[in-house]
């Protein structure tokens, strides 16, 4: 009845558990020396030798224990809803980019390794998971782009901001010498 109402009273809250904390919740073990203890608790109440002290400890670390149960459940199930997004949101970058590297536009079935879904703006740079700052990228692009937002144009030595598949388009020559600078070697040959 307890656990019930408990939760019910978390249900709120833990649905704005980020994804860290979910994480870390989910991970969350007793350590061996504790588990010890509440072996030694339990053997001794089942055979009515609890202290009075051990009793109440015994007590609030199982209050402790249905609580903490009943996060980590809220926990694994935003886990498991997050997978199943990510599984939605990689496949809603897949079709927009039509199966091409949107760098350079190779195609994935002309490369045998499989294509990267990338943060545009890398994640420490505080890039998110979102759909607009994801894209397809090719093997090779993606290594040579890797966490950089800029580089220095080999022509003019001016630093540049790289290609960006949301904001600049591959028809605009004005765009492809900033191209140059994020994407494969391949590619730089063809422009
Ligand atoms: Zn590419």
């Amino acid at each position: 009845m307890a656990a019930r109402c408990w939760t019910k009273c978390l249900s709120r809250s833990a649905a704005s558990l980020g994804l860290k904390t979910a994480r870390a919740l989910a991970a969350l073990r007793v350590g061996g020396r504790m588990q010890a203890r509440v072996e030694k608790w339990r053997k001794k109440c089942n055979e009515g030798r609890l202290t009075a002290s051990e009793r109440a400890e015994y007590e609030a670390y199982i209050q402790a224990s249905t609580l903490i149960g009943i996060l980590q459940a809220k926990a694994r199930r935003i886990l498991s809803q997050s997978c199943l997004m990510d599984a939605r949101l990689r496949q809603l970058v897949r079709r927009r980019a039509n199966n091409c590297c949107e760098y350079c536009a190779l195609r994935q079935e002309q490369e045998p390794l499989p294509f990267h879904i990338e943060h545009v703006t890398p994640r420490q740079h505080g890039g998110k998971d979102s759909a607009e700052n994801l894209a397809l990228a090719c093997h090779h692009c993606n290594l040579h782009k890797g966490t950089n937002l800029s580089g220095l144009d080999p022509k003019t030595e001016k630093l540049t901001r790289l290609f960006h598949p949301r904001l600049d388009d591959w028809t605009s020559i004005s765009q492809i010498a900033a191209a140059r600078l994020s994407v494969c070697p391949r590619l730089a040959e063809r422009l």
